[in-house]
């Protein structure tokens, strides 16, 4: 048996964690490297080796996974004075797991490729359950050189992956992609609410729609684990779900197009602000919709 692949994760929250968790089962050494110290607790609580800083992590790999909220905090621990490309081994590969701007990545990209490294972004769906179970989709955007290295990671914490194309492909895929998902949270709540006036019930209802051209991946998931349920511990807040929207409204602002339903979704979230906190479950935006 050879010696341990070995990895380096940075931002050890909710999803970060949970791959972690993931690759360990994989058989990696896993390091990681977080500014709470409560995120580094959990995550020293789960066999991860936790380094204080950015530059120790880069001592221990030449593979590292980002899990930041903002695509600010991702350019500040890329090329920030204390970041990866200051402190990097030569042929680093940094896989950005993050929701972050398009832009940003493909400026990081420019960077890390001039220095001698790799940079793709990867974006993910699935959740805290999905990153724990190694089982999310990953929109992959970058060079396509970097694939044959990103590969064994990107099969370990996923069951698919996709390659959109160039650096950026995979954050605007993303945002696109949660545009979507909180379309469907809306329409789908409103599909509910004329459901309880028209005297359905709504487990019932939902089970005729999954099994017809109505459902999603909202109706098929979010509905009977997190409102039905009224758990609503999806643990992706209205906070991180604003942030990709605002991601997203700037995307659908640089394309020109004067998009009705888009703007009334972007418009909804928006204004959601006031009456739910950044902490909630994202989920809890079905409150918006009357009779809900
Ligand atoms: P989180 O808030 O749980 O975790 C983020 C972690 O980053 C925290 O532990 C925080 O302390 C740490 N951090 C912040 N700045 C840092 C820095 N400069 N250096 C090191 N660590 C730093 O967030 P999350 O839910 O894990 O989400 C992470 C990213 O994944 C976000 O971009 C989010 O949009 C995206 N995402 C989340 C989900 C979900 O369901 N939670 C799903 C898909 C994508």
């Amino acid at each position: 048996m050879g010696t341990k692949q070995t990895i380096g994760v940075i931002g050890l929250g909710n999803m970060g964690r949970g791959m972690c968790a993931t690759l360990l089962r994989e058989g990696y050494q896993v390091f990681g490297t977080d500014v709470a110290a409560s995120s580094m607790q959990l995550a020293q609580d789960l066999g991860v080796q936790t380094c204080p800083h950015v530059q120790a992590l880069c001592q221990q790999t030449k593979q590292l996974i980002i899990s930041l909220p903002k695509a600010e905090h991702v350019a500040l621990v890329i090329a920030g004075a204390e970041g990866v490309l200051a402190h990097a081994q030569a042929n680093t590969l940094v896989m950005d797991t993050s929701t972050s701007k398009p832009e940003v990545s493909k400026a990081l990209a420019v960077q890390m490729q001039q220095a001698g490294h790799a940079f793709l972004d990867t974006p993910v769906s699935g959740g805290p359950a999905g990153a724990h179970a190694g089982t999310m989709v990953m929109l992959v955007g970058g060079n396509e050189a970097a694939l044959p290295q990103a590969q064994p990671i990107l099969q370990a914490l996923s069951s698919k992956w996709v390659h959109l194309g160039e650096s950026g492909s995979g954050h605007a895929a993303k945002l696109i992609n949660n545009l979507l998902c909180a379309a469907h949270l809306l329409t789908t709540a409103e599909a509910v609410a004329i459901g309880n006036k028209a005297g359905l019930d709504a487990e019932k209802l939902l089970a005729g729609i999954n099994a017809g051209s109505g459902r999603s991946g909202v109706s098929e998931v979010n509905f009977p684990k997190w409102v039905l349920s009224e758990a609503f511990d999806s643990g992706f807040t209205m906070g991180l779900m604003r942030k990709d929207l605002a991601l997203a409204a700037e995307l659908v602002e640089s394309t020109g197009l004067d998009l009705a339903m888009a703007q009334q979704v972007l418009g909804t979230w928006q204004a959601s602000s006031e009456t739910q906190a950044d902490g909630d479950d994202f989920n809890r935006i079905i409150h918006t919709v009357p009779g809900l």
